[in-house]
Parts: C-alpha cells; sequence; structure tokens
C-alpha cells in the first residue's frame, strides 16, 4: 500500500523475542534524516522501549494510522558502522536470532537503558569579554570573585574541574553567573580523537626467527581482508607474531581487537601488551561494573582506544577505525555463547573482518577440526610454527597406565615419587584435574542414597568451604548434611577426588611446600588469579594445582613436570568433539611444561592406558592426530563435513517437553528440503536441567544455505505456532554443547 504523501516509515529493531523490525513514523519534531543505527524511544505494547533504527521505506505493512510515532531520538550519530551493523545483522539471520536482541547484544547496558553517549560538560567563559577590566573594578573588595573572573578571563573555556583544581569553588561561580558576569557553555567533553603509541625496548631485545619472520611478512605484506591461521605448537612465538602485526596497524593509527577465553587468561596477556605498546588499551571483561563497561565501549567507538583486548563479546566492540582482529586459542570452547543469543565469537569475528576488510589472525597450538579444514581449503592462509622460540624444547609425554595399580587420592607411587623429585631439586610441578570441589559425589553407607540434584539429573558436587552440596549444572546450594536423608545413618562418604580434596592430600604430603590451587572457586575474588600467578612466577618450588584455567595460554617457566591425573575422563564422552577437545586439552596443559631452558616432561594417568586415542595424541604432532580425526568426521559426515543445529525444547513438566517436541518436530519435517537430515526428538543426554525436562532434535546438512532458509522458516513458523506457555525453545546453530 503506498500512501499519497511522501511518508517516510522508519524500520526499527526492538529488544523483543519476536523475530521481525517494527515499523514506526518519524518523531513528531524530528528535521534531520534518520540513520541505521541509531538509537530511538518508541512505545511498545504499553511500555516505552530502546531500540536501534534499521533503516526507513517509503512503504509499510501495517496502515499508516495504525503506526505509532517515534518518541525520541537519542543519538546524534550512529553507534554502529555500516559494516558492524551489517556483520551484526548477519550474525541474527545465521544464528537465527532476533535482530532487536542481538543489537541489544552488542551495547553496553547503560546504553541499552537509553542514557546519553556523550555526557555533556559545562565550561564557563566571560560574558563580555570587552568589559573585563570595568567588571573588575566594579567588584571592588571582593577578592576571591576578582580573582576568580580573571582567572575564566585567562583560561576561557574552562571547565569545573579546572577551577577547583586551583582553588575556587561552585558557590563563587555562582556568585558570577547572578551577576551575569560569565555565562555557562556546554560541550562534549571530547571530540573524536587518535592515539599515540610508543614501542618498548622488549621488542629489539627478540631476533624473530625465520618461521616467525616468514608469517609476520605474510600478515603485515597482506592488505583487505584475509583470515591467517598462525598453528603453531605451545611457546612458538605466536604472542611474538600478533605482537608485530598490531605494531604495524597501530604506527598507522588503526585500533587492534583482540580476542582471549577467558578472564584467566587476560592478566598475563594484558601485561605482555601493555609492556610493548605505550598506548590506550582498553580491556572488556566480565569483572567490569556498567560504568567501566560503557567508558571502555566508548573509548573503542571513539577511537581513542587504540588496543581493545577482552572475552567472547568484545567481538562487538565497535571500533572507529579497526586495523587487524586477533583471535587468541580459536580453538577454545569459551568463544562460543551457549544461550540465548549463541554465537560463535570467533565466526563472528571473521566475518566482521571482511565487511572491514581487513586482516583476522586465529591462534592457537591446537587449532579446531573447523579451523584446519578451512586452511586446507584455502579459505585461511595457514602459517606454521613447528619449533619453539628461543632454546625452549617439545616436553616428552609418556602414558601411566593405572588399571592395576593401587592410587592413593588417584595418584600411583610413581607419579608421588616424580613430584618428590622434582620438587626436590628445586622445580615446579602441575597436577591438572578438571573437576573443582571437594568429590564429585557424597553416598551413604548403609542405603542406596545419593547426592543427586533436586533440579537436574546430575550428582551434586561436596564442596568444603562452605562445607556443602552443590550442583555445576544449576548453580543450587544445600549445607552439606551430617546424615543421611533416607535412612538417617551417619556413615557419608565422598566418593573420587576434586581439586580441593587433592589440595589438602598434597599438603599433608609435601609439608612446607605451597600447594597453589587454581579453578573457578579459588579465583573468584579480584586479584586472587594474580596474586596466584605472582606467587608462581616467583620460581620457587611448588604443586600448582588446577582445572583448565591451568591449561591456557599461561607461560609458567619453572614447570619441569604436568601430570595429567585422569585422562580417562574425556575419552569416553558422549559428544562428537569429546576426542578433539581431549586431544586439545592434554596438549595446551603439556605446553605449560618446559618453556624455558629447563626440559619438561609429562606425565598422563589413565585407566585404559593402551587405548589408541591416547598413544596417538602422546605420539603423534597434534596437527597429524587432527588430520586423523578430520578423515573420521569425514566418514561420518560430521562438522565440518556437515552443518548442524540443534533445537531444544523444554518444558517443567516431562510431557509437556514431549509433546512440544513432537509437534515442532512435525513442523520441521513439513519444512524440510532434500538435503536436510532431522534426528530426534530425542530426550536430552542432560534430561533435567534447573527443573526443566529437555528435548533436542537435531538438523543436519551440507547445504548451508538450504540449512539456513529451512531454519529461518522454521523459527517463524514454531514462532506463530501456539505453545504452551511453560514450553520454551531455541536453535543452537552450530553448537558445541550438545549434552
Ligand atoms: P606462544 O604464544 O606461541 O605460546 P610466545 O610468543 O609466548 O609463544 O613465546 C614463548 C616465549 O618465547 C616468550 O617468552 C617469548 O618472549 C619468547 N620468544 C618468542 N619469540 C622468540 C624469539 N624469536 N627468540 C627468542 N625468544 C622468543
Ligand atoms: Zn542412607
Ligand atoms: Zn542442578
Amino acid at each position: 500500500m503506498t500512501s499519497t504523501h511522501k511518508q517516510v516509515f522508519v524500520q526499527v529493531a526492538i529488544p523483543t523475542p519476536l523475530r521481525r523490525v517494527f515499523d514506526y513514523l518519524p518523531a513528531a519534531q524530528s528535521n534531520s534524516a534518520i540513520a541505521a543505527g541509531i538509537r530511538v524511544q518508541v512505545p511498545f505494547g504499553n511500555r516505552q522501549v530502546v531500540g536501534v533504527v534499521l533503516g526507513t521505506s517509503a512503504e509499510s505493512t501495517v496502515p499508516e494510522n495504525r503506526l505509532k510515532a517515534i518518541n525520541k531520538v537519542l543519538d546524534e550519530k550512529p553507534l554502529f558502522s555500516a559494516q558492524l551493523l551489517q556483520t551484526l545483522l548477519w550474525a541474527a539471520d545465521y544464528y537465527q536470532h532476533p535482530y532487536g536482541e542481538v543489537l541489544a547484544t552488542a551495547l553496553p547496558a547503560r546504553l541499552r537503558k537509553g542514557e546519553a553517549l556523550d555526557k555533556t560538560v559545562q565550561y564557563w567563559r566571560i560574558s563580555n569579554p570587552d568589559t573585563v577590566e570595568e567588571q573588575l573594578t566594579k567588584l571592588g573588595r571582593a577578592k576571591r570573585q576578582k580573582e576568580l573572573l580573571q582567572c575564566i578571563a585567562e583560561q576561557q573555556p574552562v571547565g569545573l574541574q579546572q577551577l577547583q583544581k586551583l582553588g575556587f569553588d561552585r558557590a563563587l561561580l555562582k556568585k558570577l553567573e547572578n551577576k551575569d558576569l560569565v555565562s555557562v557553555l556546554e560541550k562534549s567533553p571530547d571530540q573524536d580523537a587518535g592515539f599515540e603509541v610508543e614501542i618498548g625496548a622488549d621488542r629489539d631485545a627478540i631476533e624473530l626467527n625465520q618461521n616467525q619472520q616468514d608469517a609476520v611478512e605474510r600478515i603485515n605484506g597482506s592488505s583487505g581482508f584475509n583470515c591467517f591461521l598462525v598453528d603453531g605448537v605451545t611457546g612458538s612465538g605466536k604472542t611474538e607474531i600478533y605482537l608485530r602485526a598490531m605494531e604495524k596497524q597501530l604506527k598507522a593509527g588503526r585500533q587492534c581487537l583482540i580476542l582471549v577465553p577467558e578472564i584467566g587468561l587476560t592478566p598475563q596477556s594484558l601485561q605482555r601488551i601493555e609492556r610493548r605498546f605505550t598506548c590506550p588499551v582498553v580491556a572488556l571483561h566480565s569483572g567490569l561494573n556498567d560504568t567501566e563497561r560503557f567508558d571502555a565501549w566508548r573509548a573503542a567507538m571513539k577511537g581513542q582506544a587504540a588496543i581493545v583486548i577482552g572475552t567472547r563479546s568484545a567481538v562487538f566492540t565497535p571500533l572507529q577505525n579497526p586495523g587487524i582482529i586477533i583471535i587468541d586459542e580459536e580453538h577454545d570452547s569459551s568463544f562460543k555463547q551457549q544461550d540465548g543469543f549463541r554465537y560463535s565469537a570467533r565466526d563472528i569475528a571473521i566475518k566482521r573482518a571482511q565487511a572491514e576488510s581487513i586482516a583476522v589472525i586465529l591462534g592457537s597450538a591446537t587449532p579446531s577440526l573447523e579451523s584446519l579444514h578451512n586452511a586446507s581449503l584455502n579459505k585461511y592462509s595457514c602459517l606454521q610454527l613447528e619449533d619453539r622460540a628461543g632454546q625452549a624444547q617439545q616436553p616428552a609425554m609418556t602414558v601411566v597406565d593405572v588399571a592395576e595399580s593401587h592410587l592413593d587420592h588417584g595418584f600411583s607411587e610413581q607419579l608421588l615419587f616424580k613430584i618428590e623429585q622434582q620438587l626436590n631439586s628445586g622445580d615446579q610441578v602441575l597436577v591438572f584435574i578438571n573437576r573443582r570441589g571437594y568429590a564429585p559425589l557424597l553416598q551413604c553407607q548403609s542405603c542406596t542414597w545419593v547426592s543427586e540434584c533436586p533440579n537436574c539429573i546430575a550428582q551434586m558436587t561436596v564442596h568444603a568451604r562452605p562445607p556443602s552440596l552443590r550442583c555445576h549444572h544449576c548453580e543450587s546450594i544445600i549445607p552439606l548434611p551430617t546424615s543421611c536423608p533416607d535412612c538417617g545413618s551417619s556413615q557419608l562418604n565422598t566418593l573420587g577426588a576434586g581439586t580441593q580434596k587433592l589440595e589438602q592430600f598434597l599438603q599433608d604430603r609435601f609439608g612446607s611446600i605451597p600447594v597453589l590451587r587454581i579453578d573457578r572457586d579459588s579465583t573468584r575474588n579480584k586479584n586472587s588469579l594474580e596474586n596466584l600467578l605472582d606467587e608462581i612466577h616467583q620460581g620457587k618450588p611448588a604443586i600448582l594445582l588446577g582445572t583448565q584455567m591451568l591449561a591456557k595460554g599461561h607461560h609458567f617457566p619453572d614447570v619441569t613436570l604436568v601430570a595429567v591425573l585422569d585422562a580417562d575422563l574425556g575419552l569416553f564422552s558422549p559428544d562428537f568433539r569429546g576426542q578433539e577437545h581431549m586431544a586439545q586439552t592434554i596438549v595446551q596443559v603439556a605446553g605449560r611444561a618446559g618453556r624455558s631452558e629447563k626440559a619438561g616432561e609429562v606425565l598422563i594417568q589413565s585407566r585404559h592406558g593402551s587405548h589408541p586415542s591416547l598413544a596417538q595424541i602422546t605420539q603423534l604432532p597434534y596437527s597429524e592426530y587432527a588430520r586423523y580425526l578430520l578423515e573420521e568426521r569425514k566418514v561420518g559426515q560430521m562438522p565440518p563435513f556437515s552443518h548442524l543445529a540443534l533445537l531444544q525444547i523444554e518444558a517443567t513438566q516431562q510431557a509437556a517437553a514431549t509433546d512440544a517436541a513432537e509437534s515442532i518436530s512435525s513442523l520441521a519435517r513439513s519444512l524440510c528440503t532434500g538435503n536436510i537430515d532431522l534426528l530426534g526428538p530425542y530426550p536430552a543426554p542432560m534430561e533435567k536441567r534447573a527443573g526443566r525436562y529437555r528435548m533436542h532434535l537435531l538438523c543436519k546438512s551440507r547445504a548451508r544455505t538450504e540449512m539456513q532458509q529451512f531454519l529461518s522458516r522454521l523459527c517463524q513458523d514454531i514462532e506463530n505456532s501456539r505453545l504452551p506457555r511453560q514450553v520454551r525453545w531455541s536453535v543452537d546453530v552450530d553448537p558445541v554443547d550438545m549434552i
């Protein structure tokens, strides 16, 4: 329907679960053209909400008299560049998530709530500069007022902060204002600005080896979009390559965006970057409060921050003048958001680099099979570093079969002896176990009771401080029972061991040697991780005991022995990526050993010591094992040789979940085209979680575009179908967590 007069309709993305954009009439008193990427406040239902303009159109499918007008335009200029907006909309389409929610994810909370981007600051100036002398005389004996007027006359326009520094206060200023001698003007505190950069002296202390030099030349010699996969064993000098690539961009006044897996990695990476470059750096991570996050975001957007380093969601940070994006430890599953807007920060980063026409570097010692596959198809340029930088050697790995051995708290005698030996010769030892808490289970000796979570089909973990049972899936906590809830017996035993129990055991056994436990619980408080890392870096004999957090990116030059306590945890995983993840973890943990002049050794304990996977992981270079896994994936037609999308349907009642899954499945089957396979619906491997029963429907296809079109139609149809209110559903494209 076309209107007779030239009515413009504004398309607005609003944070709601509905997968569509909404048309509005322009704001009543607005006369400027409204651009995509500007925030607006609009009436929505009976509320006022903040949305983002996506564009304008001369037509609307809704009759004009039923449309509401924009209430308020919140920004002068777009918050998102065309390139970033394009990336975000691509992500919304690709991950089947509503535009409004995707755009809201990309904004810091304060902007989501509608606050202004620029807080204006007040400045004072002389009202009538020609008659200052006269005014000074008129002020007569008001000495302080005269001094203030004089000061403003000399420094105008001058802000309150500056005046306060000089010893004047607000009240005095008010007096001059009341006499009309000075006037206020409001302006933004800063204009868009660039930055300065200085290169640290540590740069010239390092002479790049041939592999590094080649890699740096390839990256710095490229122009426009290019995706580089830096595939280099741990300690091979990947970070040094990133730093040289950043240097080129920074010197040209362009910003660098660096994504790292977890906050655990940030202190060291951050220190290294700050040592190399003296320039404004902002770090974005979950520990920031709303104001800190807003300030960092704004500095990046305004082009004041030279380097932005952050975890997953930092991929959405606006950059005024982007130069390069770097994703360190690209294989890490923390780059995948597992709920809500289920995106892969790595894949979005690549799309973004494409939209911005810049280079992106993926780096890892254990690249994901997806990335290796893309490199073999020449979609990525693969840069290999096969040797450790400097003097360091790759550690030797040995599998210790403990099927027949007596274990003390999970340690074989052989391992305990080895640990003692290393500590005696003044070195550090790293013990890896991927299980936090005190013990994975509490059980009754007199009956069959075990500590099960009331909300999940899962066991609750025993924690020592405070004594409690905790579910690691739904976070519920209950006090540690002193007697069996079923039979009243006081004979309750813990089964198995987590980091807390092992900490106690190792402390008892090795007395004066410090045991430094690093897991999510011991590093919850601000600075606790940094303090632990500082202690490790003093280099005194110590046992480093921890989970995944220890495996990631750290450089521990004094660790000479790494013990993987229970490799079996990964050996029989139901997840098709289980073997890949286990290999990555073992190689990464092993990579913490022998990173300097001291040689390293890695012992891997397993009850299935002759399992072929363990032999391959320990004897082959990762890249060869990865090739073998890729062959397996090809035979099974699993990713990266096919694409997956996982529909999850959940409800508080089991029957409701099954019924909804059935009806969604029949919708899917009616839309399904030739190249798409549907599996299920079937109960999720963890059938109940956080009080909800969960069903899965898995879609698999070799044709990505066809799959995307199918999913998009399916999501619309599910949205339009009337599912009972207790039912929730979600779609996860390229899922990582299938449990
Ligand atoms: P990665 O990121 O691959 O784990 P790093 O860049 O952290 O490797 O390098 C490991 C160690 O080797 C660091 O201490 C680094 O300063 C040092 N290093 C890197 N490149 C060289 C080089 N060409 N010569 C000597 N030392 C180097
Ligand atoms: Zn009992
Ligand atoms: Zn639970």
